[in-house]
């Protein structure tokens, strides 16, 4: 591991899990493998204090970070997380898998990622309101439609988004609709933006099932996460036939050998804010949903979920990574020994950012798509680059997350080398 004094990782924290998928990916980059140590370390990493008046008048501090991983092939591009335990550890890794995954789709970006060490259940919305606004201002001075622009991430929204915009805007005497991605329509978001991710993870699950020749039409699904990505992921399987049999949030975990009623249980969430309580299937401990016989495991929630332990106790055929960095390096091997298929997040879940590449075109040139162009242009895309990738992985014989590596960091790296090395 390269002695970075800023961070201390361990093999299965996030930034050691990425070290080890670069140190997995070296052997297949031929002539380029003397650039990868540019992939080992960021270009930048900004850390900023957030202090804040709160509604009782005291005065709140809190941490927040914008890391830009590389931008060697564009702007930075990756969202901002609002969560309690994020550090700059987290976010460099999810800076770097950006960069992966912005080139695995070939989208014409680098990689970053932002956030703020926080609970944002324990604010209200004027407090909300002003982390973000500060927060925007502090990293004002590396953001921009042409620098940088950041999306939603775990728990944050459009109309974060739309304070971001709108901060950024105020600060530099412009209407900035490109600075940020993932904002409401009326302030130029494009259609089809907020059910990307989740859309993305079905296509690259029904691709992936094609090729394992696992049968949609009562195909077994269980579901960790049920926010944006999950959930609607949830919906589009069951809408295509599938079955999904478990699902576990933060409030809890439920099972139903025939499936939920997808509209029963999005309305019990709803109205309850999590899965735990509904009345159409069971209530199973947490710790059980590891176990729960299924066709495909859709992690969707944080990194670092399927460890070696619990990889040796699942009964799936296919993950599909919703989440971004789910599996630990431990987990992945055990993954892979038991012959279970993986299929990385930085493709599964390249949808979001995709349809955010389609937003920052359409403000670019005031032109806007109707939701069937999007869906249809999304589909094209990520399926096109599932095949690439699976085509990789076949040619030298190595598992997805290899070969989407391979692909990732090639076209970096290529264009690291043809840019050279300044001054
Ligand atoms: N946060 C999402 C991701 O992890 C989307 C990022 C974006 O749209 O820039 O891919």
């Amino acid at each position: 591991m390269p002695n970075l004094s800023f961070v201390s990782p361990t093999r299965n924290s996030p930034w050691g899990t990425y070290l080890s998928q670069i140190d997995a990916v070296e052997p297949y980059l031929g002539h380029l493998a003397r650039w990868v140590e540019t992939l080992r370390r960021p270009k930048r990493a900004l850390i900023v204090d957030v202090p804040i008046e709160l509604d009782n008048g005291t005065i709140a501090h809190f941490e927040g970070y914008r890391v830009q991983h590389s931008l060697t092939r564009g702007p930075g591009k990756g969202g901002v997380r609002y969560h309690p335990d994020v550090t700059l550890e987290e976010v460099m890794a999810l800076s770097a898998w950006m960069t992966i995954k912005n080139a695995a789709v070939n989208l014409p970006y680098g990689g970053a990622k932002g956030g703020i060490r926080l609970d944002p259940k324990t604010l209200s919305k004027k407090e909300l309101e002003k982390v973000t606004r500060r927060y925007t201002s502090e990293i004002g001075i590396i953001i921009g439609p042409q620098q940088d622009i950041p999306a939603p991430d775990v728990n944050t929204n459009g109309q974060i988004m739309a304070w971001m915009m709108d901060t950024y805007s105020m600060n530099t005497g412009a209407t900035a609709t490109g600075v940020v991605t993932g904002k409401p329509i009326p302030l130029g978001g494009s259609l089809g933006r907020v059910a990307a991710t989740g859309r993305g993870v079905f296509v690259i699950g029904r691709e992936a099932m094609r090729r394992l020749n696992i049968q949609m039409e009562g195909a077994r699904i269980a579901v960790q996460g049920f926010g944006n990505v999950g959930s609607i992921a949830a919906k589009l399987f069951a809408a295509n036939g599938a079955r999904i049999v478990a699902v576990q949030d933060h409030t809890g975990t439920i099972l139903n050998e025939k499936g939920f009623d997808m509209q029963n249980l999005l309305d019990h969430v709803a109205q309850t804010g999590g899965v735990a309580g509904f009345k159409g299937g069971d209530a199973i401990a947490n710790a059980d949903f590891w176990k729960v016989k299924s066709d495909v495991l859709v992690p969707a929630a944080l990194e670092g979920q399927i460890t070696a332990e619990r990889a040796q106790g699942l009964q799936t055929r296919l993950v599909l990574e919703g989440a971004n960095g789910p599996t630990t390096p431990d987990g992945d091997q055990v993954l892979s020994d038991r012959g279970i298929v993986v299929v990385p997040d930085v493709i599964a879940n390249s949808g979001g950012v995709t349809v955010s590449y389609f937003e920052w075109v359409q403000d670019f040139s005031s032109f806007f798509w109707t939701e069937d162009e999007i869906n249809v242009r999304l589909d094209k895309i990520i399926t096109g680059a599932f095949k690439h990738i699976w085509e990789t992985s076949e040619q030298h014989r190595i598992n997805l997350r290899t070969a989407a590596f391979v692909v990732a960091c090639t076209r970096v790296l290529e264009a690291r080398e043809e840019r050279g090395l300044y001054p």
